[in-house]
């Protein structure tokens, strides 16, 4: 595990959502939130939303109003989108504990041709993890950002 030092002189987690996510995966950023392609897609169109600022999964709470609002916002915003450039419309949701891999906040959306309900039993018949190409990045996100 990779530590770094913090501006307080503590010692914290390197965090790749705050770091190192890869330029040809960022859709968007606004003041304070930015959006990303999932490094793992389910499926085209899964994008994650977060907060540039590290709060954990479960310390979302911490942020600002205008944080909070600001991040909201861009949720919405890429629903929006993304039930627009998909024949599916979305799913959001944020993993918790052991079910999430990043301690970062981060909020999945994610086409799918069902509801939630639907996406846990039988219209997604989809593997757990599969990491894409470049090229796939790169279609995805000029789907996402081309008008
Ligand atoms: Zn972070």
């Amino acid at each position: 595990m990779i530590y770094k030092r913090s501006l307080k002189g503590l010692f914290e987690m390197e965090c790749e959502l705050c770091d190192n996510i890869e330029n040809y995966r960022l859709i968007k950023e606004t003041k304070y939130s930015k959006v990303a392609i999932c490094k793992w897609p389910l499926k085209p169109g899964h994008v994650i939303v977060m907060p540039k600022r590290h709060v954990t999964q479960t310390t979302m709470c911490d942020l600002s109003d205008e944080e909070l609002r600001d991040f909201m916002s861009l949720v919405q915003e890429m629903e929006d989108l993304l039930n627009e450039k998909f024949e599916e419309n979305v799913i959001t949701f944020k993993n918790s504990g052991k079910h999430s891999t990043q301690v970062h906040l981060h909020y999945h959306l994610l086409p799918s041709k069902g509801a939630l309900r639907d996406l846990f039993s039988t219209f997604e018949a989809i593997p757990k993890r599969e990491e894409i190409t470049q090229r796939e990045y790169e279609d995805m996100k000029k789907l996402l950002i081309d008008n």
